[in-house]
């Protein structure tokens, strides 16, 4: 089941118009055929012969049978040219045209508060909104919304009928007509079911890509750690939290040596892989729980680790400092190795954006002592610095 759901999603991602023509198009076919016969049926039966109203009734039904015809004929096209992944728009567009034309020309006909067509009109925008793209289906949805103002002033003002093709009422009394309950049920369990099946599917979709969505927001495209604002984000609560709970919390602060001259010496590809390498160290060096690693921008990193002393810290910094120092990139002639610079704080009274320039401070003293190490002190609230 997931496996199936999961190739229609992909197949439904690809968003070709061809794939959504043929849906569009053979799915209410079935529906417009018992529309087209309804009115045969009771014209061969004396007894419900006088429900429709003969004057109109060939009206709706040249309408219903040639969008019948249109729609046969796109579904066999569509059908036909299936693997295609060209834009058809022209095809689109009269699919859309003629399924909402089909569709406005019976619930005027019938009238829509007591007969099955409101249902079959929600269940066809829905489709067409999940299908189609605007362009496709907003003038024909202006037009037809007109016409539905337009019929239902008509209503109200007694002068155009409500249900124009139907002469005797759908009720007898307070029950439903014998004929009337058989078709009303048939056609309701033949919308209803696609349509529970469409709401499931479409909501499942919805879900996955809202998941995937959030995730891409936090994320750093390169290496897949968190982003910088993600991080800001998570400093401020754990901030607040630390402000709270008077726990510890330290921020590191992390830069590669030298960095350009590895983009320089091995190319940007070369240093795009360090930088995930970075990435990956940081989070095994980290509590996958709890800990904030995240890329802060170009190849500078930084780690929230929260309810962690100044000393636990800098043994982190020290262990990420050593597995860089230790990583080997490429291959042969082509290997190299790269260190990185560390500046570690513990935030004792003061905040979170504090502690963030702070460890920038101590990182800038790690550079300007040489590279390759760590440095490490406590801040207060006013930004002094204590070193250790
Ligand atoms: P220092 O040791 O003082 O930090 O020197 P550095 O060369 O590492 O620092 P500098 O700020 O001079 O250079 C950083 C370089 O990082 C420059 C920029 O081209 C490169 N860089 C920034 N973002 C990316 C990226 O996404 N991929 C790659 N490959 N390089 C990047
Ligand atoms: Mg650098
Ligand atoms: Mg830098």
């Amino acid at each position: 089941m997931n496996a199936w759901l999961l190739r229609l999603e992909s197949w439904f991602r690809q968003q070709r118009d061809i794939t959504a023509c043929l849906i569009a198009s053979a799915l209410p076919l079935p529906l417009y055929f018992i529309f087209l016969l309804m009115p045969f049926l009771a014209m061969a039966d004396d007894e419900y012969k006088g429900i429709y109203n003969w004057e109109v009734v060939p009206f709706t039904q040249t309408i219903v049978l040639l969008s019948s015809f249109v729609l046969s004929g796109v579904a066999v096209f569509s059908w036909s040219r299936r693997t295609s992944n060209e834009d058809y728009p022209w095809l689109c567009l009269v699919t859309v045209t003629v399924m909402f034309f089909a569709v406005t020309a019976l619930g005027l006909g019938y009238g829509y508060k007591d007969s099955p067509l409101m249902l079959l009109s929600l269940g066809m925008v829905l489709l067409v909104r999940a299908l189609f793209k605007p362009d496709v289906y907003k003038p024909i949805s202006v037009v037809m919304g007109l016409l539905f103002v337009c019929s239902e002033i008509g209503f109200w003002t007694n002068t155009v009928p409500y249900a124009p093709m139907l002469q005797s009422p759908i009720f007898v009394g307070e029950a439903l007509d014998a004929w009337w309950a058989f078709w009303l049920r048939m056609i309701y369990s033949m919308i209803a079911f696609p349509m529970l099946v469409i709401f499931f599917v479409l909501g499942y979709f919805m879900q996955r890509e809202k998941k995937e969505l959030e995730q891409m927001v936090v994320t750093d495209s390169l290496t897949g750690i968190s982003n910088r604002s993600h991080f800001m984000a998570m400093l401020d609560m754990e901030s607040s939290r630390h402000e709270r709970k008077q726990q510890p919390l330290c921020v590191l602060m992390c830069d590669v040596d030298n960095f350009k001259r590895v983009n320089d010496t091995w190319g940007h590809p070369a240093g795009d892989e360090v930088l995930r390498a970075v990435g990956r160290i940081l989070k095994q060096s980290t509590r996958s729980a709890g800990d904030v690693v995240a890329r802060f921008g170009g190849e500078e990193f930084v780690v929230l680790l929260p309810n962690t002393r100044l000393a636990q810290a800098e043994a982190i910094a020290e262990k990420i400092r050593r597995y860089m120092s230790h990583h080997i990139f490429g291959e042969g002639e082509n290997s190299f190795q790269v260190t990185i610079s560390i500046g570690a704080v513990q935030v004792n009274d003061g905040d979170g954006e504090s502690a963030v320039k702070a460890a920038d401070d101590n990182l800038y003293r790690a550079k300007k002592a040489g590279r390759d190490r760590v440095v490490a002190s406590l801040v207060h609230r006013h930004g002094s610095l204590e070193c250790v």
